[in-house]
């Protein structure tokens, strides 16, 4: 029996066997904040709240030490999070709305890092490197952005979601903060993503009932949970989702990370 499982994996075409190695891995740092390595060893941050008040490991962000990109879904100080220091260590180009990435120029993000290359809108789909494309899309929320705590809120653009495309890999859907909204549909149709990457917390947000119908219209296979449990007010749980998904999205299954925890697909 043994001897025919290796007979059998020696018989497998050596381009299979290399897709078998080139897994993208996800890393969930708690609340909106994950960073993705694809086979090819590009590596992006989406939402870099690393040292969020849910994260008990305070050396998690030290351990960042490499990253190409930084993703950022709208102004808000819980999803711009880390971003100036993170840039600051790794030289990661920014992408975000174009507004938004103006505001982090002048709040010390060197303007080579946050230029028209990788910054845009949405409806805009960059190609990051020959093996990612992430597209901008559309979200259902608000966008200021404070340099300082109780500064001016300064206009940061429209919200936006990120749809990550990997060649060989998974096509991530990114939600940002998000409200449902009709559209999703149209997303799936277009980019067709697996895994999503779904806000349930409520309140300021998709609750676990309206994430279950984002599945379900995007169509994805897998959903992981995100942007609950941070705060008092996001009171959305993923068992709740579980639920929901049963009743709306019967084919897409919850995948829960633990803080900290890499997934790879
Ligand atoms: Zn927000």
């Amino acid at each position: 029996m043994k001897t025919f499982a290796l007979l059998a994996l020696a018989a497998l075409p050596a381009f299979a066997q290399a897709a078998g190695k080139g897994k993208t891995e996800v890393t969930w740092y708690g609340h909106a904040a994950f960073v993705v390595k694809t086979p090819g060893g590009t590596t992006l941050a989406i939402d870099p709240w690393i040292n969020n008040p849910a994260n008990k490991d305070k050396g998690a962000i030290e351990k960042i030490q490499k990253l190409d990109y930084i993703l950022i879904s709208h102004g808000h100080s819980d999803h711009v999070g880390d971003t100036v220091a993170l840039q600051k260590r790794t030289n990661a180009k920014i992408v975000a709305a174009f507004e938004l990435g103006g505001q982090l120029a002048a709040a010390g993000v060197p303007k080579e890092a946050a230029g028209f290359e990788t910054l845009a809108n949405a409806g805009g789909v960059l190609k990051l490197t020959d093996e990612v494309t992430v597209a901008l899309v559309q979200a259902v929320h608000s966008s200021g952005f404070q340099a300082a705590e109780n500064g001016p809120i300064l206009y940061g653009g429209a919200p936006i979601g990120f749809v990550i495309q990997i060649k060989g890999g998974p096509t991530l859907y990114h939600t940002g903060d998000t409200a449902y909204f009709g559209e999703m549909k149209r997303i799936g149709e277009r980019f067709h993503p697996s895994v999503m990457l779904a806000c349930i917390g409520g309140h300021f947000t998709m609750d676990p009932t309206d994430a279950a119908i984002a599945a379900r219209d995007a169509g994805v296979k897998t959903v992981v949970p995100m942007h609950y449990g941070t705060f008092p007010v996001l009171l959305g749980t993923p068992e709740q989702l579980g639920k929901a998904l049963q009743a709306s999205a019967p084919r897409a299954k919850m995948m829960q990370l633990q803080i900290g925890e890499t997934r790879t697909f």
